[in-house]
């Protein structure tokens, strides 16, 4: 508290004007979290002037750190060209041809500006293109804020996640990679079920990559029973390659999901399909009896996101060798020395640059689905986090994953594992 003190007065304001203080809710951490004042490369820093190492990296949009200059320099030359337009632009057309060469599935797109307006519309296209009501999901995944999908995102996970949500009795929930489990949930439905919607790596859920066999097990059954599968990459897309997981994973999504990385750090949802499916979101070939209307958003493929996202795109294309390898490289490390300096107290997961650090409790030894990483020791991690923003100037968002970028390099990883050393002898 010493050290954040103009933070501490800011963040009371912050409350006269904010409920809790914040406009996200996973923002707020206790006593109160420090304000920033800016951020450059991998460092966040305070209004106190305090300097942070970051691994929570804008919810793991910035995949390239702070202020990238081959987003800003490009920004920065499309401002005076005008940053709204709301009719159709030039950069949208080159940008979704970038994306649809590195996302096959992506033969029609449509640009919204968040990824829970994205999900939201996956959603909507599965029940309007099959005609059919129930999506399942996964317990304790997250996919935004909507309605839709506001459920079983939090231990425990048949609780109503909010007062205020009229409770959807077409959504179903299914344990991760468990699939014999979620056959026999989807098998009890599949008269009328629409799609089911999955992450291939849970983020919010606990960093769990899904198995292969566990995905291409849904997938197999949903298009045996006329429903669509429904990948969310909004974590995960140009996350470990330049392109989606799905194709490293070998699977045959109908819709996928993209946000975070491909908005260049600026506000973006991504609906990519196949043809004859985003074909009915075609208003001047369908009426309004037979169309699903997706298309809405003020502020949908403006031109500064746009042009954000195609430079981030390009950058990312042009190194995604080296960068991916690299950042993939960093992640592998820490996972595994991670669980070294913990001696047997904790389970690392993640995937590439990807990480998250569980402490085992109640006999939980290995992690593989949300419900495992529910019963593992939460408030030890929030201590863990908390402990190393105060000491250390290593910020993780309290109790979330960590992402590596591209301004991370190997002596970071090493004061990492520092900061955990000091930490676990105090445990
Ligand atoms: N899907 C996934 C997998 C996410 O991680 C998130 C955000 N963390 C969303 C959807 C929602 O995106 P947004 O916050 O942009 O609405």
């Amino acid at each position: 508290k010493k050290k954040t003190k103009k933070s501490g007065l800011l963040f009371a304001k912050s409350k006269k004007f904010h409920a809790n203080g914040v406009n996200h809710n996973i923002r707020f951490f206790e006593p109160y979290p420090f304000v920033t004042r800016s951020a450059k490369g991998k460092f966040l820093q305070d209004v106190d002037g305090n300097k942070y190492i970051d691994y929570w990296m804008g919810h793991w949009s910035l995949i390239l750190g702070h202020a990238h200059p081959a987003v800003s320099n490009q920004v920065k030359k499309q401002l005076p060209s005008c940053w709204m337009h709301g009719t159709v632009n030039e950069m949208t057309v080159s940008f979704s041809e970038i994306i649809q060469k590195a996302v096959p599935v992506a033969e029609k797109i449509r640009y919204v500006s968040s990824g829970t307006e994205a999900t939201m519309y996956a959603v909507r296209i599965a029940r309007a293109f099959t005609g059919k009501k129930i999506i399942a999901k996964i317990d304790g995944g997250w996919h935004g804020y909507a309605t839709d999908l506001l459920k079983s995102v939090n231990w425990p996970f048949d609780q109503q996640e909010s007062k205020g949500v009229a409770d959807d009795l077409h959504v179903v929930s299914m344990p991760y990679n468990d699939l014999q489990k979620s056959l026999n949930i989807l098998n009890s439905v599949k008269d009328d079920l629409a799609g089911v919607i999955i992450e291939p790596v849970l983020g919010g859920g606990g960093c769990i990559p899904a198995t292969k066999e566990y995905l291409a097990g849904i997938q197999e059954f949903v298009h045996k029973n006329n429903a669509l599968f429904l990948l969310d990459e909004i974590v995960t897309g140009f996350r470990f390659s330049f392109g989606c997981l799905y194709k490293m994973m070998g699977l045959d999504p109908d819709i996928v999901t993209l946000g975070k990385i491909v908005g260049g750090g600026f506000p973006i949802g991504v609906i990519c399909g196949k043809d004859k499916i985003m074909d009915i979101t075609d208003t001047s070939s369908h009426t309004k009896m037979d169309r699903s209307y997706i298309g809405g958003g003020t502020f949908s493929a403006n031109p500064i996101t746009m042009t954000a996202g195609r430079a981030m795109l390009s950058h990312l294309k042009k190194n995604s060798g080296s960068l991916y390898d690299k950042i993939g490289a960093l992640g592998e490390r820490a996972r595994k020395e991670l669980t070294q300096v913990f001696d047997g107290k904790v389970v690392t997961t993640g995937k590439g640059s990807l990480f998250m650090t569980h402490f085992l409790s109640n006999d939980i030894s290995e992690i593989k689905s949300a419900q495992d990483a529910s019963r593992c020791n939460a408030k030890m991690l929030q201590k863990y986090h908390f402990d190393m923003i105060a000491k250390d100037g290593i910020f993780f968002l309290p109790g979330k994953l960590g992402a590596f970028s591209a301004v991370h390099s190997q002596s970071d990883v090493k004061d990492l594992i520092c900061a955990s050393e000091r930490f676990a002898a105090t445990i």
